[in-house]
């Protein structure tokens, strides 16, 4: 077994914090060696006015924290796109570094008469082009586990966490497949060669590593975080998902999908100290050491698998910590 664990830092691209969260943050960052973290579409979320959002977080963090927003679908009249292209300039003006996309597009978002608004919609393209335009990353969640798009019983792998969240089941016939929406996604990557694209969780298909190695392969301006889905990634053969991290070392990036603040971990900051490092120890271990049977980070939410450590090289460790977000994400340094 491995016995150095974790001995430097990193940079975790997917968190969402509240702005009144940010010095829980800090002392997590310093617990955990984490250089930078990439904070997303909070700020819209819960309605808090831009500039206020970044005000906390620069006074608290500074450089260390980058912002992504994502875009409001209140107004959903002709031009919403337009519009929202120059909302993305305006912030990026001001600060911000990208622009993230919530499942929400696709599955709930409508347009004015009331129409689902689909991922490729081309109503949106004037939005996928400005990011390109700017020289920032899109990173886009569509979809989710395929298990939430199945029906809902106990033959349902994730029917834990399902009764907990029911909002998060999205079998019934007003909701798009979970094919039918990862199409829809790839096709704006097609679309937008000139824009770059995250797909959160393992481009939101860890259970078919093929699928997102054909993505991959197919379109070079798309990448995946790793973000709540190390217990998905864990599930194949060893072999595979470690052959998979190193032929795509260049276009996985590690972020955790750590919410703090909106009703999670609200104001039990210091005895949750411990859980935090828990949690990131977990990432740590799996992609670091040869462990076996080990609970994946969160369990058991998923699922009460246990999966297996892929020991990373330490060269593919360093771009999946820090330098692949580095060379997507304006603001993260060296
Ligand atoms: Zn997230």
């Amino acid at each position: 077994m491995t016995t150095t664990l974790h001995n430097r830092s990193a940079v975790d691209a997917h968190v969402h914090v509240h702005p009144k969260m940010v010095g829980t943050l800090l002392d997590i960052m310093e617990a955990n060696n984490l250089s930078q973290v990439v904070n997303l579409g909070i700020l819209e979320v819960l309605g808090i006015p831009f500039q206020e959002g970044m005000r906390a977080f620069r006074k608290a963090l500074g450089e260390r924290m980058v912002y992504l927003p994502a875009p409001e679908f209140r107004d959903t009249s002709p031009g919403f796109g337009e519009r929202m292209a120059e909302e993305l300039e305006r912030k990026v003006e001001a600060g911000a570094c990208g622009l993230k996309i919530f499942k929400e597009l696709g599955m709930r978002h409508k347009d004015a008469d009331g129409n689902l608004i689909p991922v490729d919609d081309p109503r949106l393209d004037p939005l996928w082009a400005k990011a390109g335009e700017l020289g920032i990353p899109v990173l886009i969640h569509t979809a989710d586990p395929v298990a939430f798009f199945r029906p809902l019983d106990e033959n349902n792998e994730r029917w834990e966490e399902l009764q907990e969240h029911p909002d998060w089941h999205f079998a019934g016939p007003e909701f798009p497949g979970h094919d039918t929406l990862l199409a829809q996604r790839n096709r704006v990557i097609a679309r937008h060669p000139g824009t770059i694209f995250i797909g959160a969780h393992l481009g939101e298909y860890p259970e078919d590593l093929a699928y997102v190695d054909a993505c991959l392969d197919r379109y070079p301006n798309f990448y995946v975080d790793t973000s709540a889905r190390i217990g998905e990634i864990g599930r194949h053969p060893v072999e595979e998902i470690r052959a998979f991290f190193l032929k795509h070392q260049d276009r996985v990036i590690f972020g955790t999908d750590l919410v703090l603040g909106c009703g999670v971990f609200d104001d039990r900051a210091q005895e949750d100290m411990a859980e935090f490092k828990h949690f990131y120890d977990a990432h740590w271990r799996f992609f670091e050491t040869e462990e076996r049977e080990i609970e994946y980070p969160g369990f058991p939410i998923q699922g009460r698998w246990r999966v297996d450590a892929i020991n990373l090289p330490d060269e593919v460790l360093e771009k999946l910590y820090l330098r692949n977000a580095q060379q997507l994400i304006p603001g993260l340094q060296e």
